[in-house]
């Protein structure tokens, strides 16, 4: 194109033409500076500290040639469109140009069409991207849809007289060459928008069914109506759940995504799997997962889909034939940060462009122009038709920084002070929405006319709601020495960070078992303590007929064990016995404070971090293991939970059905914690090689044994004498 265009340049009056483009060119850029300013101005932070602070990118990391070859990418993408741009503007200004001499009246009649490019384009980014930082018409009669519409018609008629205009005066041949490539080029997006989309359905010679794993980032189930919510915030999910069979106590193995995830596909807790945090480097981690490769004998296709990857690098190095969502990179905080230009939002979603944007498509983290429907739209059309799927996808909405392409309407009956939790409701309706669009058109395409389906969030989400907070018991309230009262943490803002807020580790697991697009599967909440690490080898436990010798040549081991598939299934003997663990990741101390100011937050971890020569940030390996140590860990066995904090000798006891906490040592009643600290030794008896902790040794356990005792009879005396 730009060969046709010099050409057409320098048809006519060559000179002033030339001279116009990059007098176009230099005003976009002028104005491109200004509005990065501007948006400079309204942020408060920089988009380098921002990016720091989500990604933990310092300015050595800069120095990475991944990430500088993905920035410069960005750059060069963004200058070109905006000399497309520049190139389209000149051009319209042709016609008018061969009809006055005038300089004077060119530049004028030049002014004047630059404006009503710009005018066209932000109004298009108010209009579409409303929460755009330069979305200044939005509510304007400028960002309506008939004024871009006449407006656009109008300019792009201009851009097409000038054209044909150019053309008359070139050799017919490549005129008619040139010509077609233009009406394809413009036709072919007019073609994607408008084409009868007559939806493929799946056929397949397979018995197997398709088996989708639905992963909702931070749904608590305490905002699901069976857990007693209200329905209305969630109307979709609560529907499906109705259908399902619920694993009520479900707990995560830590509260982070991609923790979460690495056990949801390995079966295996973060101590086996070798993903101990988000960012950890891949070399430690065990990969591919051993039940893709026994997925993908059984004749599947395996897809991994995810809307946001800056915390989650699960990828094909991990097994999956397909991976859909945005790129993995440190360049996606920085980019993320700076995209907010309107010509570079209208092009973000739309086809043929959209792949120029490999940070930015799809990808939640820069919700201005994150579409839902484009992304469930993406994953389905990954699915296979004529093979049965495996599919893993994740929907990140409910993430924060609780923000959409759309404004939140103020519902005044919802408020209730606290500005995270309101916003985290809001989006709670806005992925329900896309989840149920989700699985409307799995249905549609034959999809689900043999399916297994798991519907799980990855953790919960701390607001230090009141209802949230554990109390400490009387006995601790009264021991308590008085100027040191029971300063404990429990409860904080954000996941994965205080294993003793409750609402960060439960979270959500479901299956059903679709039959001709209906779910057939017995209805009810399972009793019991389940892990999301159990997902893997329910999948693996249907896969009939797998012989015991696949399992065992693939090396398939799991911590968790399958799910109950009804409510009649009697538990095991040894399932009221089970004990579930749960890790914290980085414990961060401003986070209790607020997780606002996510740049104080950050500053205490970033030095933790490193830049691969891939472009990707990775925690470096020597901050891993001493990282490690400053983990909270815990098991849960019924309705207790055992909780080993790194800088505290007390161990906690909780009561997760009375929402209170003992301190161990003044504990005296009939807990099973002499077994729950056994198997938390030994669970984390790795993590204690190098720094062993007391609470471990034997003795340690013998003089608890004898406080438990001696606290029992004080307590017998003190009730008797009442
Ligand atoms: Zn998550």
């Amino acid at each position: 194109m730009p060969d046709a265009a010099e050409q057409a340049i320098t048809s006519t009056n060559a000179v002033s033409l030339k001279r116009t483009f990059f007098r176009t060119l230099a005003m976009l850029i002028f104005l491109m500076v200004i509005a990065i300013n501007y948006k400079q101005l309204l942020q408060h932070y920089s988009a380098f500290s921002l990016a720091n602070a989500m990604t933990h990118i310092e300015p050595e990391h800069l120095l990475s040639q991944g990430l500088m070859l993905d920035l410069t990418h960005f750059a060069l993408v963004v200058f070109i469109l905006h000399a497309c741009w520049a190139l389209v503007i000149t051009l319209s200004c042709r016609p008018w140009f061969v009809i006055s001499s005038n300089d004077n009246v060119k530049t004028q009649i030049w002014l004047v069409l630059l404006l009503l490019h710009c005018i066209l384009v932000l109004s298009a980014n108010a209009y579409f991207y409303p929460t755009s930082l330069l979305g200044f018409f939005r509510g304007t009669p400028l960002a309506t849809g008939i004024t871009i519409a006449t407006l656009g018609l109008l300019l792009f008629a201009n851009f097409i007289y000038a054209l044909l205009g150019t053309l008359a005066s070139h050799n017919r041949r490549t005129n008619t060459l040139f010509v077609v490539s233009l009406l394809v080029f413009s036709l072919v997006p007019i073609y994607l928008f408008t084409r009868n989309t007559n939806t493929p359905v799946f056929s397949t010679s397979s018995d197997r069914p398709n088996i989708f794993i639905i992963g909702i980032d931070g749904l608590r189930p305490d905002h699901l109506a069976y857990r007693g919510a209200d329905t209305s915030l969630a109307p979709a999910l609560n529907q499906l759940l109705s259908k399902s069979l619920i694993y009520d106590r479900t707990y995560t193995p830590q509260g982070r995504t991609f923790v979460a995830w690495m056990g949801v596909l390995s079966g295996l807790y973060p101590t086996n799997n070798g993903a101990r945090f988000n960012l950890a480097p891949p070399e430690l981690i065990n990969k591919p997962f051993p039940i893709l490769g026994l997925l993908a004998d059984a004749g599947y296709q395996t897809t991994y889909a995810i809307d946001e990857r800056r915390f989650n690098q699960i990828d094909a190095n991990y097994g999956f034939d397909r991976v859909i969502g945005p790129k993995v990179g440190a360049a996606d905080a920085i980019i993320a940060n700076v995209a907010d230009l309107p010509l570079v939002n209208l092009a973000i979603n739309l086809p043929l462009l959209r792949n120029l944007f490999p940070y930015l498509y799809i990808n939640r983290a820069y919700g201005k122009t994150y579409d839902p429907l484009l992304f469930n739209h993406e994953v389905l059309h990954t699915l296979s038709l004529d093979k049965p799927n495996f599919l893993a996808v994740h929907f990140c909405q409910l993430h924060w920084p609780f923000t959409s392409k759309d404004f939140i309407e103020l519902d005044k009956t919802r408020w209730d002070g606290n500005y995270n939790h309101y916003m985290y409701g809001e989006m709670v309706r806005k992925v329900d929405m896309q989840v149920a669009d989700f699985i409307a058109k799995l249905g549609r395409r034959g999809l689900l006319d043999n399916a297994v389906v798991y519907l799980l969030s990855d953790h919960g989400e701390g607001f230090l709601l009141s209802q949230d907070r554990l109390a400490a018991t009387d006995t601790e309230v009264r021991t308590s020495h008085p100027e040191q009262p029971t300063a404990l943490n429990v409860a904080a803002w954000g996941h994965g960070t205080n294993i003793l807020s409750q609402e960060q580790s439960q979270v959500v697991l479901a299956s059903l078992r679709y039959r001709d697009g209906k779910p057939v599967n017995p209805v009810g909440k399972i009793d019991g303590l389940f892990s999301l690490i159990d997902v893997a080898p329910s999948i693996v436990a249907n896969l009939s007929p797998t012989t015991s010798e696949t399992i065992s040549s693939k090396r398939l081991k799991f911590d968790g064990q399958p799910l109950p598939h009804d409510l009649t299934q009697s538990l095991r003997p040894n399932d009221n016995q089970r004990h579930i663990f749960v890790e914290s990741s980085l414990p961060v101390r401003s986070i209790n404070t607020s997780f606002i100011d996510d740049k104080k937050v950050m500053s205490e971890t970033a030095s933790h971090y490193e830049i691969r020569e891939d472009g990707r940030a990775v925690m470096k390996p020597e901050s891993y293991h001493n990282n490690i140590q400053l983990k909270q860990r815990s098991v849960y066995a019924g309705h207790w939970q055992l909780v080993m904090l790194p800088k505290d000798e007390r161990l906690i006891l909780v009561d997760t059905a009375n929402k209170r906490w003992h301190n161990l040592s003044e504990y005296a009643g009939d807990a099973p914690w002499e077994t729950m600290l056994d198997s938390l030794c030994q669970h984390y008896h790795v993590d204690f090689i190098d720094t062993p902790r007391s609470e471990c040794s034997p003795s340690f356990k013998q003089s608890l044994i004898r406080n438990n005792s001696d606290n029992a009879r004080y307590a017998k005396g003190e009730n008797s004498s009442r």
